[in-house]
């Protein structure tokens, strides 16, 4: 929601540009190269491969709880695709600004990051098994688009298979788990007799709960929203993208991330070589292949650095080209203001407001907020910025 300050007070429902169906215009019809809607229905509409990939989802429930405490969130195969040697990668430190080799085993790794407590009450690490899954569906998909020569090819599988590869993968990160500790630090503050903090130590595994509860819950919806927009795959002779540990990347405009909807770009670096892009511009091709423009490559590499939680990954031949002597004070944040619109496009009537949460681009939680007592400061986002 943008632009209420331009809307006199006593705009109605009906004026509210976007949500008025006579305000839109038919501006061209475009073939749908798929054939069919392309979208999970949430998760319910599903067959072939893609069927097969949730029943397998399932499956991981009823089997024995794996004994690896060490969770990536990146998967280690991912990140090889940037590796001379198959296990190390190049990784810059951008707390730090120290660049070395770093073995894919030892980077986006967390102990216990997906270990929850079960209906039982006993804590489990069946989630980790049902990211094997999800990593082999990655390691497919990845190795389809970076061999990718004929779209033509692509099969309606494909597309849900990159759907929700991308969707998850964007959820999955440690990135996103500390954007949802802030998010709760907000929450509890303002209702601090209702809400108990997911962030409890004698708790601990009730966040990676949360986290995986939100993520199996939002990533078919999230997957509709990637299949829906059309599919660039961007291949640079050259070999100069980069990655990093957030490696869906959504660029910030004006220092604030837009919305899945309407974002013009989802990118998702696949090698030094290729990058699938995700536009809202329509397109009668299943995928186009082609070499990106210098102004689109400095996006990637732009979006990289931005949307980075620590790390920084690259090629050899990129290692010495990495960002090491900027700062790296900004990063994802959430970012809260007071609007007079609520998100169904309804006008909220002064003196009272709705705030508005997004993610921006900032050095720590990004909050400007009226004073008129309906806030409570919570000064504990900080502890997570
Ligand atoms: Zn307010």
């Amino acid at each position: 929601m943008t632009g209420h300050q331009n809307l006199d007070a006593d705009a109605r429902f009906g004026e509210f540009p976007g949500l008025d169906a006579t305000r839109w215009k038919l501006v061209g019809t475009h073939k749908n190269p798929w054939g069919r809607v392309p979208a999970t229905g949430g998760g319910q509409s599903l067959d072939g491969r893609a069927r097969e990939y949730m029943d397998r989802l399932v499956a991981t429930q009823s089997q024995p709880d794996p004994q690896s405490r060490r969770h990536h969130y990146v998967p280690r195969t991912y990140l090889k695709r940037w590796s001379a040697d198959g296990k190390r990668v190049w990784s810059l430190d951008t707390t730090s600004g120290r660049l070395r080799e770093l073995s894919v085993n030892d980077v986006c790794v967390e102990e216990n990051f997906y270990r929850v407590v079960g209906l039982d009450g006993e804590a489990h690490n069946r989630v980790e098994a049902m990211f094997g899954v999800v990593d082999a569906e990655l390691q497919r998909i990845q190795a389809l688009f970076c061999g990718l020569t004929d779209p033509g090819a692509l099969q309606f599988d494909d597309l849900i298979g990159l759907g929700v590869t991308i969707a998850v993968q964007r959820l999955r990160t440690s990135q996103q788990r500390r954007l949802l500790l802030q998010h709760d630090a907000w929450l509890v503050a303002q209702n601090s007799d209702e809400f108990v903090s997911i962030d409890d130590p004698k708790r601990p595994y009730r966040v990676a709960g949360m986290h995986t509860e939100l993520l199996y819950r939002s990533m078919w919806d999230a997957a509709d929203l990637m299949t829906t927009r059309s599919i660039e795959v961007w291949d640079d002779p050259g070999c100069r993208f980069w990655t990093c540990d957030a490696p869906v990347l959504v660029p910030f405009h004006k220092n604030r991330r837009p919305d899945l909807i309407s974002a013009p770009y989802i990118l998702w670096p696949i090698s030094p070589r290729r990058v699938v892009a995700l536009t809202n511009e329509p397109s009668e091709e299943k995928a186009v292949i082609r070499e990106p423009t210098g102004k689109e490559r400095g996006m990637v590499r732009e979006a990289v650095e931005q949307g980075r939680e620590r790390w920084i990954f690259s090629s050899t031949d990129q290692a010495d080209r990495l960002p090491k002597s900027r700062a790296h004070r900004r990063r994802a944040q959430l970012r809260l203001r007071c609007s007079h619109w609520a998100p169904d496009g309804t006008y909220v009537d002064p003196p009272g407001c709705c705030v508005e949460q997004v993610e921006g681009l900032s050095a720590g939680p990004d909050i400007a907020l009226c004073n008129q007592g309906l806030h409570q400061d919570a000064p504990s986002m900080w502890d997570h910025a």
